[in-house]
């Protein structure tokens, strides 16, 4: 493998760099984010990340503890046993694995699927136990490819399902941790050092090629879900099965298998896969509105496995499409009953309640999703709700955090909030500054940067000296007809200038300002 050096300065300026010795490869390399930090931003992340890509799937409790022993097993024998690992599988049918930094790892129950060995499980685990060993998550953050906003998070969320693009506020951050390509560099890292974690633990490094080569054979078959899930962070292609077999030659083939135990351990799931099928299809014939076949694949798949959580929660979506009030909450009971602590039912009985008029209630179930995670639509309602009990700062609150997601419900609690701040505080919508005329009049003139009509825009020009004192002011003025999106109003204020430069000794101050509709 091709290593490059960084030169660390021995001088640090400002407090900001740091220099440190990456725990896997040795190499020196610039350090900002600490390990306390990464540990911190695991911690934070992790459970909303898992909320947003489908919930844990806890149907299978000796399932999640074998992967975890698996896990465990590796981390043990990694650069950094001592990193507060963990491991849990997803109830998400795309094939998919993630490691954040701190080492909280989550496997899609979608991954375990398509895998033959424990070995193989082991050389997944080997490979995302790496990412967070070696500071990759860390490492991009480092290079302010996390701190974009909220269009990173895309990778994963054109899966309809799952509200990854609604997710607003700081859980933003977990979206971006797990969907973001670690480069190419880092993946050869993390297939070389997962390789020698899984020879240290007994496992078979041979498994990692097999694995590779499935990854690849499913990929040349352009299986949708794979390109979107796995795939997407962490791109499969011959050169990396070649270099797997450069490692191999290096450690030398021998080792755990585990074939049977592994057969053994996925064999309840593989007993319900067709439930789940159905499931994903039903999902998707809700998507496009064909709510009785979706009915019918929500039931076919409750045949198979009567205790899913998300099977319910599907029949409450098709009867909350239906308009279907009490039908949806049912049904949204019933899937909070099977497993409390995913927010989705609560979302959408807030959904179902808001619209049935049934506003305290909503809250509740609104409150209880955002603690579980913040959404778009959970805060979009909530401040609806505060604003009819005229609540504003509160309303505005919720607004503005479901305004931080990238959608249609983003955008439109970020009109509302302008709706009801706008007369509060018209200055931070309509930017305003003095112009002179031809003839020396000074203007006062406001920009509409919002992209709603403004009228009734009130408007005082100040005058300064050259010490910065206030000498002068001009009355209250109105600027006469509206102010459309994008456009400029202004009102002559009396005042004449000699000097364009003159300009510089005023201001003007936007006093009150209306929505015109
Ligand atoms: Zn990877």
């Amino acid at each position: 493998m091709i290593k490059k050096s960084i030169l660390c300065p021995l001088i640090v300026s400002a407090g900001l760099l740091a220099c440190g010795v990456n725990p896997v490869t040795k190499e020196r390399e610039f350090q900002f984010v600490s390990q306390d930090k990464e540990i911190q931003i695991g911690q934070q992340n992790y459970s909303p990340a898992r909320q947003s890509q489908g919930g844990d799937y806890t149907l299978d409790p000796e399932l999640t503890r074998y992967v975890q022993q698996v896990g465990q097993r590796l981390a043990a024998v990694s650069d950094r046993p001592d990193l507060p690992y963990e491991f849990v599988v997803l109830n998400d049918s795309v094939p998919n694995a993630w490691a954040m930094p701190g080492g909280k790892i989550a496997f899609n129950r979608g991954l375990l699927y398509e895998l033959h060995s424990e070995a193989e499980l082991a050389a997944v685990l080997g490979h995302e136990i790496v990412h967070a060993a070696a500071r990759h998550g860390a490492k991009g953050m480092e290079r302010g490819i996390f701190m974009q906003g909220a269009m990173l998070a895309v990778g994963l969320a054109t899966r309809d399902s799952n509200y990854a693009n609604l997710v607003v506020g700081g859980a933003q951050l977990g979206g971006q941790l797990i969907t973001s390509k670690y480069g190419r560099e880092a993946e050869s890292e993390a297939d070389h050092y997962g390789m020698k974690y899984m020879k240290l633990a007994g496992y078979d490094p041979a498994a990692a090629v097999t694995l590779q080569e499935t990854f690849v054979r499913l990929s040349q078959g352009k299986r949708q879900d794979f390109l979107s899930g796995l795939f997407a962070s962490h791109p499969p292609s011959q050169e990396r099965v070649d270099l797997n077999e450069k490692t191999l030659a290096e450690l030398g083939t021998g080792g755990e298998m585990g074939t049977e135990i592994y057969a053994q351990k996925v064999a309840k799931l593989m007993a319900t896969r067709e439930a789940y099928k159905a499931y994903d299809e039903g999902k998707e014939a809700l998507q496009k509105g064909d709510t009785e076949k979706a009915k019918t694949l929500a039931k076919k798949a409750i045949s198979i496995e009567p205790r899913e959580a998300r099977f319910e929660e599907l029949l409450g979506d098709i009867a909350l499409t239906k308009k279907n009030t009490t039908e949806a909450l049912a049904f949204y009971d019933k899937a909070i009953q099977m497993q409390p602590d995913y927010f989705k039912p609560y979302v959408q009985s807030g959904i179902a309640l808001f619209n049935a008029g049934k506003k305290e209630q909503a809250e509740s179930f609104l409150k209880k999703a955002n603690a579980l995670l913040p959404t778009a639509p959970g805060y979009a309602l909530l401040g609806q709700i505060a604003e009819g009990r005229g609540e504003t700062a509160l309303a505005l609150q919720h607004y503005q955090l479901a305004a931080s997601s990238d959608s249609e419900i983003g955008k439109e609690a970020a009109a509302r909030a302008m709706r009801l701040d706008l007369p509060r505080n018209p200055g931070r919508y309509l930017p305003a500054g003095p112009l002179a005329g031809d003839t020396g009049m000074v203007y006062a003139a406001v920009q509409n940067n919002s992209n709603v009509p403004v009228g009734r825009v009130q408007v005082r020009m100040l005058q300064y000296d050259s010490r910065g004192r206030m000498v002068n002011q001009t009355r209250s003025m109105l600027i006469t007809g509206g102010i459309a999106p994008g456009r400029r109003g202004s009102v002559a204020t009396g005042v004449r200038i000699i000097d364009q430069a003159d300009l510089q000794f005023f201001r003007v101050v936007v006093e009150g300002a209306e929505l015109a509709n």
